[in-house]
């Protein structure tokens, strides 16, 4: 199977530049939108602003839906500070140690954005020696100086910033040579490419899914809305979202996860199963994993009262909601998994 592997990491590359916290998603959709009419695929909006298309499948019934999300992790104004500096609220489960030092990007209400960085309230150890390194780093720590002269809050107000503006994280995408990914928010970006490059093998090989297949692109799953407003024949969800790689657990980045149970649920034996005998078959590399800390689209909407069966499969990623990786070789083994997938009964 040969999956154009350049058009996946040109794609999420590409998204991955594209700043998409919870709430704020739109650029990031209006830009998928476009990938599926290139496709010649009509898209469907929710009322919450999630994005799908729809591939028609050689049976009827039995509707399939894959899901990735394209929100991320980030951050709102929660204070302007006497001092210029910014204090912000948290969007998704991150430690502040993890973006202590990360550049960012405060997008106002009217939609300038002003650059800055993410620092602890006493950075410098040249002035800060004693206690720059055991201060705690909260929301009450941290803040974001501005790349501005803003020495007041009021200055700060003048550039147009105010209390709830969106504030996104630099993602760093770098590829290297021997094909490791390193970024932010390959939860889930990397996963939303893995879903176009299926679906652009299906359009290349002019072949039709088995089943009649919806590809969500949801917008809140960081927060943990899960799925809405999908097709109401669904009869199966798949969740395309990271393995997560470390200590006690199974994934791999070369490899493809597939989800036994996260911290919501254990996911349905019958289709986990499916998705495993596939990948024996086809000899794709994979991982069977229970995630301590986690839910996806597919568990979140159980978790509804969503009548449809849920599984959950993707490339495993060292470092969640951290400077996160993985390896080209795991994103091509989900793609091929999730070829399989479409394809199989
Ligand atoms: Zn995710």
């Amino acid at each position: 199977m040969n999956v154009d592997l350049k058009y996946t990491l040109d794609l999420m590359l590409e998204i991955l530049k594209i700043n998409s916290p919870g709430g704020d998603t739109s650029e990031a959709i209006e830009r998928l939108e476009k990938e599926f009419e290139s496709f010649g695929i009509e898209v469907k909006r929710t009322n919450k602003g999630a994005i799908y298309g729809t591939i028609k499948g050689e049976l009827e019934g039995e509707e399939r839906l894959v899901s990735a999300h394209i929100d991320t992790l980030g951050a709102v104004v929660k204070e302007i500070k006497a001092n210029g500096r910014l204090k912000l609220s948290n969007i998704g489960g991150f430690s502040w140690n993890s973006v202590e030092g990360e550049n960012v990007y405060i997008k106002t209400r009217k939609g300038k954005v002003y650059t800055g960085t993410i620092l602890p309230e006493k950075a410098s150890i040249h002035i800060y020696s004693d206690v720059v390194s055991q201060v705690e780093r909260t929301e009450e720590t941290i803040e974001v100086r501005i790349d501005e002269d803003v020495r007041s809050e009021q200055d700060v107000k003048d550039l147009g910033i105010a209390v709830g503006d969106f504030v996104s994280f630099e993602a760093r995408p770098i590829i290297t040579e021997n094909g490791y990914i390193k970024s932010r928010f390959l939860d889930d970006k990397a996963c939303v490419a893995v879903m176009f490059a299926g679906i652009k093998y299906l359009i290349d090989n002019k072949l039709t899914p088995k089943r009649t297949t919806h590809f969500f692109i949801s917008n809140y799953e960081e927060i943990g809305h899960g799925l809405y407003g999908i097709p109401e024949n669904t009869a199966e969800i798949l969740a395309l979202d990271i393995g997560t790689v470390g200590q006690g657990h199974t994934s791999d980045e070369k490899s493809v996860t597939i989800v036994a149970k996260d911290s919501r649920t254990p996911y349905d034996f019958g289709f986990r199963n499916r998705l495993v005998q596939l990948a024996e078959e086809k000899g794709i590399p994979y991982r069977v994993d229970v995630h301590y800390r986690y839910g996806s689209d597919a568990s979140l909407a159980m978790l509804q009262g969503v009548d449809a069966n849920f599984a959950c499969i993707g490339m495993g990623v060292d470092a969640t909601h951290h400077y996160e990786r993985t390896h080209i070789d795991g994103v091509e083994n989900n793609i091929k998994l999730l070829i399989e997938y479409l394809m199989a009964d």
